[in-house]
Order: structure tokens, then C-alpha cells, then sequence
């Protein structure tokens, strides 16, 4: 049997990541910046009002108090927007709104709370000094400037900021396409009835939605029966667009393994991996798309997804910490772990206490106990028996 690390190592060469590509910047949310974002222009653009006032030259207001308000005739209304370049004259006032450009000569902009707000000649009831409630020319960013990093996660700040310096793309790392294949003659999509013998398809979802969690990009999700001209069919149709190739079923040691009969020839080895959940496995290339074959029960192919694939995925994208974080918690109650095989049991884990609880049967099947687990519980190849009390590594999935 291959080992867990054997397996990861496997799956993780045939993960690549692709090429730099240029998107639109509203595309970019949450991908990895592929090169260094240099400033076109610097922020503010122009010296403009912090505050909705008036334009004044410091000195003219001197002195001024509620008491003893100096007077100035409002020569100029500029509200935000304005293109044209104005100049002040000493011992007048121009109105200005918040963002609008100052004009030149000016030195202060006087709150309008300290004044009567006139719009012919205004009161002014508080001096100033140079400079005050104005935004200096390139005081947030100067032209030339390296804003944001090649490596750095795409945030809402940084496309704000890409935006106000009128980036219109930025180059990326792309997500990696997905193309996840379901099979079982059994699978039925949900919200069909079902005949006896049948159950609804629940691993197309739940993968894709995984992989989107990941970053990843999901093709399509077809479910494929369990018959290999119809499986090869939806593979090939798909295939082209993809950078990877997850399915799921079929590769069990019974008859009608629809994944195995398919790609039997060399194209994939089918292996057997010393975990539980998750012991059959396989990888390979398809037509030079890379296929990860990840066994048909639910929490097999999700333990699987998390022990095998998000990492890798991850990495590809860029994105920092591919990794789950792992921590150490207490054990609230005595486990058992079979001989020889890493178990993957799942958790509740509470941070407070630093305990973690097992939850549900360590069986493939009960996807019920992972849909309310925050954490895996991994339990080593050679421990069978674990007391109350010991300490055990956990995947934090919260
Ligand atoms: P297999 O590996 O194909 O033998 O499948 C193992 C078990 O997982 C069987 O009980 C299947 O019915 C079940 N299973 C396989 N694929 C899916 C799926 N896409 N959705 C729900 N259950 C599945
Ligand atoms: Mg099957």
C-alpha cells in the first residue's frame, strides 16, 4: 500500500500552474497578483478640499473668532468635478465641496460648520493655519510607486485602489479548471424521484463547491453512469477545457468499476492507499489532462479532496497557506484507529477549551457527521488506540 505522503506527492506533480494571464479587475477578486502593480499616477491627482468650506488664504482670517467673524466676498462655487483650474484672489473666499480641486494661491479651507455658509459674503468665525483640510497632491500614493506585490492576494482594498488609479486589469494567476465526472448506474440528480435501488448524486456538488472554496473553477460536473462508452463520451466532450480531471466512484475492487475499465490502459494507476477513508485511489494523464480518481463515497472523496487535492490546487493558484491549518487539541474520549492505516476521523473541535471531540462513525458513508464537523481528526498509521486526555493533530476545516 502507498503511503498517505507517497499519494500527496503523486497528485501534487501533476497540479501545474498556468500561465500569467491579464483580466479585467472585477475578475480578480481573491486570485494572486502575477506582477508587481506600479503606480500610473499618483493619489490625490491634484491638491484638492478634505472638507465641504471655503477656499481661503490663511492670513487673510487671522484672528477670527464667533466673536470678531472676518468677512470675505465668495468669488467661486466649486463643487466636486470641476475641471477648470482656478486661482484665488487675497481677501476673497471660494466655496469648495469635499474632493474639489483648490485653487491655486489658496492656502486653508475653513470648515463651512465655521461659518454662516453665505454664498455671496461669508462669515468667518475661525482662523486657520496654512494647509489645514487640504489633500496634498501625491500624499496617499506618488506616481512610480510599487503599490501592490507580485504574490499578493487580490482583496477588495486592492482593487479600490487598482480602480481609483484607473487600472482597468491586472495580470493574474488563473484559477485552475476543474472538471468533476461522477459515476454510478445508482446516481440520480436531485430534485428527480427515485426508483427503488436508486439514490440522489451528491458528490458533484459537494466537490464543486470544495473546489470553488479553493479558488478553483469548476468546467462541468457530469455524472456518467456506470457504462465506459458514456463515461470516455462526457470525458472527452469536457476534457479540453479543463487542467484537471477529479471523478469519483468506480474504482473499487467490484465488477461494473466503470473509472477502471475506462482508463485501465496506462493511462492511470489505480492504487491503494493506507488511509481510511479514501484507500482506493488513482492518478494519471488523459489526452495530457491530468485525472485524479477519487473513490465514490461521499466522505471518502471529500477526505480525499481535503488530504490529496485543496493543497495542491491551492499552491497552483499561489495562493499563500494552500494548507489546512493544523493544530494540536485534546482528545475528549478514548479512540480506535486500525493498524497500519492513517484514519481520518471527523471533529468538532472547540477553541476555548482546545479540545476536540470525535463525531460520528469513522465509516465512509455517513456524510451527516462531516456536514456539522469543523475539523479532522488525523490519527496515525501505527497508533490503534488512543486514551482521553492524549493530544491528537487535527485539520482545522472552520
Ligand atoms: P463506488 O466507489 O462507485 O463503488 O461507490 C461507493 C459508494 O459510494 C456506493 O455506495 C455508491 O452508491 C456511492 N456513491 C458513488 N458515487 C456517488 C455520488 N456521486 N453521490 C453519492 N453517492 C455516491
Ligand atoms: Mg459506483
Amino acid at each position: 500500500m502507498r503511503s498517505v505522503e507517497e499519494h500527496q506527492r503523486v497528485v501534487a506533480g501533476l497540479i501545474t500552474r498556468r500561465p500569467a494571464v491579464t483580466m479585467p479587475i472585477a475578475e480578480t477578486l481573491g486570485l494572486v497578483l502575477a506582477d508587481d502593480v506600479v503606480a500610473p499616477l499618483s493619489l490625490p491627482g491634484f491638491d484638492n478640499s478634505a472638507m465641504d468650506g471655503y477656499a481661503v488664504v490663511a492670513e487673510d482670517i487671522s484672528g477670527a473668532t464667533p466673536e470678531q467673524p472676518v468677512l470675505l466676498p465668495v468669488a467661486e462655487d466649486i463643487p466636486a468635478g470641476r475641471t477648470d483650474q482656478l486661482t484665488l484672489k487675497p481677501g476673497t473666499a471660494h466655496r469648495i465641496m469635499t474632493g474639489a480641486p483648490l485653487p491655486s494661491v489658496a492656502t486653508a479651507v475653513i470648515p463651512v460648520e465655521a461659518t454662516n455658509a453665505a454664498t455671496d459674503t461669508v462669515e468667518i468665525r475661525a482662523s486657520a493655519k496654512p494647509g489645514q483640510h487640504i489633500r496634498r497632491a501625491g500624499e496617499d500614493v506618488t506616481a512610480g510607486t510599487t503599490v501592490l506585490r507580485a504574490g499578493q492576494v487580490v482583496t477588495p482594498a486592492a482593487l479600490g485602489l487598482a480602480a481609483a488609479l484607473g487600472l482597468g486589469e491586472l495580470s493574474v494567476i488563473p484559477r485552475q479548471r476543474v472538471l468533476v465526472m461522477s459515476t454510478g448506474s445508482e446516481l440520480v440528480a436531485p430534485g428527480t424521484p427515485l426508483q427503488p435501488g436508486q439514490i440522489y448524486e451528491s458528490n458533484a456538488v459537494m466537490l464543486a463547491a470544495a473546489l470553488r472554496d479553493a479558488g478553483a473553477e469548476v468546467v462541468a460536473t457530469p455524472t456518467a453512469g456506470d457504462d465506459v462508452a458514456v463515461f470516455r463520451d462526457a470525458l472527452d466532450r469536457h476534457r479540453g477545457d479543463a487542467d484537471l480531471i477529479i471523478t469519483t466512484g468506480g474504482v473499487s475492487a467490484g465488477a461494473y468499476e466503470v473509472v477502471k475499465d475506462a482508463l485501465g490502459e496506462g493511462q492511470v494507476e489505480f492504487v491503494k492507499v493506507a488511509m481510511q477513508p479514501g484507500m482506493p485511489q488513482g492518478s494519471g494523464v488523459v489526452d495530457g489532462t491530468p485525472i485524479i480518481t477519487l473513490p465514490g463515497n461521499p466522505v471518502s472523496a471529500l477526505v480525499s479532496f481535503e488530504v490529496f487535492l485543496r493543497a495542491p490546487l491551492r499552491s497552483a493558484m499561489g495562493l499563500p497557506h494552500p494548507e489546512r491549518p493544523r493544530r494540536t487539541a485534546v482528545l475528549t474520549e478514548d479512540l480506535t484507529s486500525p493498524r497500519g492505516k492513517r484514519q481520518y476521523r471527523r471533529g468538532v473541535f472547540d477553541p476555548d477549551a482546545g479540545t476536540v471531540t470525535s463525531y460520528g462513525p469513522p465509516a465512509s458513508h455517513h456524510l451527516r457527521w462531516l456536514a456539522s464537523a469543523n475539523c479532522l481528526l488525523e490519527i496515525d498509521e501505527d497508533v490503534v488506540e488512543l486514551a482521553g486526555g492524549s493530544h491528537v493533530q487535527i485539520w482545522d476545516l472552520a
